[in-house]
């Protein structure tokens, strides 16, 4: 199956009728909620075990799927099920985490945004390729052949939210903890571990939204990731920090509101990641995505990181954020930004322009 021309699977959808579906996880509520102020009717495809839950919030939900575990929805009865009801998938962070990779790719369901690029987000190399190649500030990445002399932080494949990350100053530490990481079976070789330039500053995320129908990039918010124990250190005293290892488990978000000076940059490498999507993986991102990034004390920017897709960080704004306003003179948060790029594209006749 094409991963960018998907017409074919809306060929018998009815227009009239299109059901917003997404996973019971992640930012969930925040897409039903805007599906609803759309005017849509909602599906929820959820977790036996999560669904008393979402029960709580019935008011947004108009289908329910329940599976028993998440590969469950690759299932020929719940494709058809969401298919009946003309179903278009909001994907989020936890769709590739629980579904995997290649089942997203080969699902039978228009998906609202760029599955090509779920492969690359997957990836931290290629990722930071991506990155680098759309003409945005990168860390420096180093390998165990070179000196380290300043710090760096050591990153796994698929650790949840920077679990197990860590911060080294020399090779030998370096060395020392990946040795470490073998023997507690988190990776298998140190070929899986990704050593980059700790880059000193604060760290700031930045909400996107590309709009394939009003052919424009909107920045709908920005957030801090709160992670422990990092964001926690500094309330100790510096001779007991020494003692204590970092680590990056994201526990929440905060808002955040940029300085004005600093938007030109940061929507310069919103662009120049939206023009490098377009060129690389036609037709290009769709909808939501998020630079990741540290601002450090000259200014500069350095991005360590994206996601293709809607970030949980957007549910700090549900009735809209101080950027959404800018646009949208009403509450938008990114949940109802994508349905109204659905109602938008509906209107426009151009459905299959807004999926892949
Ligand atoms: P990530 O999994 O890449 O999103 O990283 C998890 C967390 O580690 C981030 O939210 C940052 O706090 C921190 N981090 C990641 N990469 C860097 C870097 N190159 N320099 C400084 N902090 C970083």
């Amino acid at each position: 199956m094409s991963l960018t021309d998907v017409s074919f699977l809306i060929t018998d959808y009815d227009f009239d009728n299109i059901t917003i579906a997404t996973l019971g996880s992640h930012s969930a509520l925040q897409i039903l909620h805007g599906a609803k102020l759309e005017g849509f009717s909602t599906l929820l495809i959820v977790e036996k075990k999560r669904e008393w839950f979402y029960d709580m919030f019935s008011n947004l939900i108009d289908f329910k799927v329940v599976v028993d575990s998440w590969k469950d929805i690759c299932k020929d009865r719940v494709l058809s099920y969401l298919r009946k009801h003309n179903s278009i998938l909001i994907p989020h962070g936890s769709l590739i985490e629980y579904v995997g990779l290649e089942n997203v790719e080969k699902m039978r369901l228009p998906i609202f945004g760029l599955r090509s690029l779920f492969r690359i987000e997957a990836n931290q190399r290629m990722k930071m390729e991506f990155l680098r190649n759309a003409g945005i500030k990168i860390p420096k990445e180093y390998t165990l052949d070179m000196d380290i002399n300043s710090p760096v932080i050591i990153k796994f494949p698929g650790a949840k939210g920077g679990k197990g990350y860590f911060i080294a100053k020399t090779k030998e530490e370096v060395i020392k903890g990946i040795r470490e990481a073998i023997s507690q079976g988190i990776i298998t070789s140190h070929e899986d571990v990704m050593i980059q330039e700790y880059i000193v500053g604060v760290t700031a995320y930045y909400h996107f939204f590309y709009s394939p129908t009003l052919r424009r990039l909107e920045i709908l918010g920005a957030d801090i990731r709160y992670e422990s124990n990092i964001d926690g250190l500094y309330r100790l005293p510096p001779d007991l920090r020494e003692s204590i290892r970092a680590s990056f488990t994201v526990v929440g978000n905060i808002p955040l509101v940029l300085r004005e000076s600093l938007l030109p940059k940061i929507m310069r490498y919103g662009l120049n990641f939206v023009k490098y999507s377009q060129i690389t993986l036609p037709p290009g991102i769709i909808g939501p995505f998020c630079l990741e990034s540290v601002i450090k004390d000259d200014g500069e920017i350095v991005v360590f990181e994206f996601s293709g897709r809607i970030v949980a960080g957007t549910n700090l704004y549900v009735t809209g954020s101080p950027y959404s306003s800018f646009y949208w003179n009403e509450p938008m948060s990114v949940g109802r930004r994508i349905a109204r790029e659905i109602r938008l594209a509906l209107e426009k006749d151009m459905l299959h322009k807004v999926i892949t």
